[in-house]
């Protein structure tokens, strides 16, 4: 059963930024800068798929089990997001083999709708936001890169939280998660139809967060002309 209703959703009335896109693409860092820029609150949605699949192999249970990552997600609470655990590169590849249930993605959705909405406006990235989550959102941003520049980026992350793995290896999951994540039936990546693309190949992480922050202040502006009077 979906948990939005008939009526679908209420509609939203505050300032949302939703931020997808694919593994690696700076989508996290620009996130956690549009939090300062704007004031608001970052739910990084990944963590969530991330702590079903953790939660999963921890009972010694089957990453493909619906019924096993269901009974995970509805079970999540927010301080078990905290575990720096969810940041391995063991706990992504979980994450993306969970992510493909449909009552996974169900059992998700009213937390992270209900972060949506708290009084004030909040910001999620992850890979659905724009499409499912908050299809509503008044500024959609896709941040892309290519795999080969998502790869580097992984892998010195990874190697920073002193996890050794090769360039190479790196490239391959991201090849395969590209793959699971564009694929699946649930909530498949892609952009919204109204997301602005942002493809930061050939950026440095300063120039897509500033490129991020016009692009949300251009879209704040026509939000707030919408809501005057
Ligand atoms: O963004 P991150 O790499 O932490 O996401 C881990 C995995 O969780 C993704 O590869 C994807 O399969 C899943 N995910 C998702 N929907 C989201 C966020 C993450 O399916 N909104």
């Amino acid at each position: 059963m979906s948990l939005i209703d008939d009526e679908g959703p209420a509609p939203l009335t505050t300032f949302v930024i939703a931020v997808d896109g694919p593994a690696a693409s700076g989508k996290g860092t620009i996130a956690k800068g549009l939090g300062e820029a704007f004031d608001l609150p970052v739910l990084d949605t990944g963590l969530l798929y991330r702590c079903v699949g953790m939660t999963v192999k921890a009972a010694g249970e089957d990453l493909d089990d619906q019924d096993a990552a269901q009974a995970a997600a509805v079970l999540l609470t927010a301080d078990q997001l905290e575990d720096p655990r969810l940041r391995t590169r063991e706990a992504g590849e979980a994450a993306s083999r969970v992510a493909v249930h449909p009552r996974v993605r169900d059992a998700l959705w009213d937390f992270q709708r209900t972060f949506a909405r708290q009084e004030g406006g909040a910001i999620l990235d992850g890979r659905d936001i724009g499409t499912v989550i908050v299809p509503d959102a008044p500024a959609k941003l896709y941040v892309t890169a290519s795999p080969e520049v998502r790869a580097e980026r992984r892998w010195k992350q990874l190697k920073a939280q002193g996890e050794r793995v090769s360039k190479a290896a790196i490239l391959a999951d991201i090849r395969k998660r590209d793959a699971r994540d564009g694929g699946r039936d649930a909530a498949p990546m892609k952009p919204a139809p109204d997301a602005v693309l942002l493809d930061t190949s050939e950026m440095t992480i300063e120039a897509a967060a500033d490129a991020a922050r016009r692009i949300v202040e251009a879209a704040r502006a026509r939000w707030l002309s919408s809501h005057e009077g």
